[in-house]
């Protein structure tokens, strides 16, 4: 299963910053997934528990943020949102079009909890 080993990576590089900010455990944990990442953000929701488990993010929730698909024209030069399968551009409507974004799987942010204050770590 592709999406298990992602949420292994995952688990690996919320275990870096939960290491770098000494902090306890992960509480939230966002991820930013572009449609055209190659990732079904459910089957991902569903291997991060198997990933995650007996890790200090075992708890964490996990908030997968969907990405818009944004392309570049290459016509009119215009840069807008389009639909994962229909990569037009939304000015002019020409398919010369070059994505900018849309295929990202980022880890955005990670809400830590600290043994010494609940203030949060940054
Ligand atoms: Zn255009």
């Amino acid at each position: 299963m592709h999406e298990l080993s992602i949420a292994q990576a995952l688990v690996e590089q919320v275990e870096a910053v939960i290491r770098t900010h000494h902090a306890l455990r992960a509480s939230l944990i966002r991820v930013r997934v572009g449609p055209l990442a190659g990732v079904v953000p459910e089957l991902l929701a569903h291997a991060f528990p198997l990933a995650a488990a007996g890790s200090r993010m075992e708890h964490a929730e996990l908030a997968l943020v969907k990405a818009p698909v944004r392309v570049l024209c290459e016509r009119c030069g215009a840069e807008s949102e389009a639909a994962m399968n229909r990569l037009l551009c939304a000015e002019c409507g020409d398919w010369h079009t070059r994505i900018v974004s849309g295929d990202e799987l980022l880890l955005e942010s990670v809400e830590l909890e600290t043994a010494a204050s609940p203030s949060p770590a940054s």
